[in-house]
């Protein structure tokens, strides 16, 4: 078994950012689960299903085939052989892969993929449920959240550097959306594990929540 971090909160916290800079400074290796089922989203919009249809959707697992790989250290995700990395962090994909990832038979595709890579390596994984389901005995859990103002001001900036137009009470209104879809779902909902620290980065630099997270682990 490999020494295994796990990372949960709600969206835009900054678990990819924090967790990627914690893997760095100790050595890990970056597992990031969202991506995972972005890529079955891709999978599904691909075949044109709509993500009501849950029986289509948890059929349409069964010809979808999820795998990474590093390059350079970074997380390549792979959707039937293709690399389809550069395509999972729209909108349309992000909505996707929230509304479908309630669906049992998605989550239990990605599930075994992401316990095989905690087995053999020493992963900082980020997430909903890692904590309370997909690697229940983690050495260290974190359960990493902001206020929604906060998350949306960095969603905010973080398309407005990259100029995309967007609109703050949008994106304010879909953090919160997808907080209630994640926390109010039925499999794998999103909660802090009772052995997890809770890390609320609202008035905290990344350093500093990179600095606290580093403190807690080996
Ligand atoms: O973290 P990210 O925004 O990339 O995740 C995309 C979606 O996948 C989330 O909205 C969440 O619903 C879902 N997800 C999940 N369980 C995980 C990781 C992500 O349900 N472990």
């Amino acid at each position: 078994m490999g020494y295994n971090v796990a990372v949960d909160g709600p969206a835009g916290a900054g678990k990819s950012t924090i967790a990627k800079l914690v893997a760095k400074e100790k050595n890990y290796i970056y597992v990031d689960t969202g991506a995972m089922y972005r890529a079955m989203a891709i999978h599904f919009l691909q075949k044109g299903i709509s993500p009501e249809a849950t029986e289509e959707i948890a059929h349409a697992c069964q010809d979808a085939n999820v795998t990474i790989d590093y390059e350079d250290g970074v997380q390549q995700v792979y959707l039937n052989g293709e690399n389809v990395t550069s395509r999972l962090r729209t909108e349309e994909v992000g909505n996707m892969a929230s509304k479908t990832s309630q669906i049992p038979a998605v989550r239990e595709k990605l599930l075994e993929l992401q316990r095989g890579l905690a087995r053999e390596k020493d992963v900082i994984m980020d997430g909903r449920d890692i904590g309370t389901c997909i690697l229940p005995e983690a050495d260290v859990k974190i359960y990493l959240t902001a206020s929604v103002e906060t998350r949306a001001t960095r969603r905010f900036e973080e398309l407005k550097e990259k100029g995309v137009p967007c609109d703050y009470e949008e994106i304010a209104r879909d953090i919160k959306e997808r907080d209630t879809r994640d926390t109010n779902r039925e499999t794998a909902p999103l909660r802090k594990a009772d052995d997890a620290y809770l890390v609320d980065s609202s008035d905290m630099t990344i350093e500093e929540v990179v600095k606290t997270i580093c403190g807690y682990c080996k």
